[in-house]
């Protein structure tokens, strides 16, 4: 079994990271109550937001080249180079493929980044955060 890694040891690593939202919206079952009428007029609990009243609405907001140029930045102190590489291989017993993880950690850093957000060129970065962008729907 031969692995490619898209970077090497030593090289230059432009990593990718996305901005979260959370824009919980009002529970649709209790209109917001928490609690829920039945017919013979006593109140449970709403089974869907279990009395929170509202329902939680995450997701992606975007992506961007995560920002090294801040100087308390850990890459801005350590540089981006890559300083291990990790390859993680494993099978779920149902599916056909394996399942390759592989892991670049900067050096002189104990955080991991996974090849799907790390690049070797900031425009390739830059490429890949207009793709994943383009394809959100908010
Ligand atoms: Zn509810």
């Amino acid at each position: 079994m031969e692995i490619k890694t898209k970077l090497s040891i030593g090289d230059s690593m432009f990593i990718i990271t996305k901005t979260e939202y959370n824009k919980p919206i009002v529970c649709d079952a209790c209109g917001g109550d928490g609690f829920i009428k039945l017919r013979n007029l006593d109140e449970i609990e709403c089974p869907k937001c279990y009395g929170k009243t509202y329902l939680e609405n995450k997701g992606i907001e975007s992506w961007k080249i995560f920002d090294d140029r801040r100087p308390d930045s850990f890459l801005h102190v350590c540089g981006r180079l890559v300083g291990k590489i990790d390859i993680e291989v494993s099978k779920d017993g149902r599916k056909k493929e394996l399942d390759i993880k592989i892991k670049y950690t900067p050096k002189g850093i104990c955080n991991y980044f996974y090849e799907t957000e790390v690049f070797k060129t900031e425009e390739a970065a830059l490429i890949e955060c207009n793709k994943r962008n383009a394809a959100l729907v908010n």
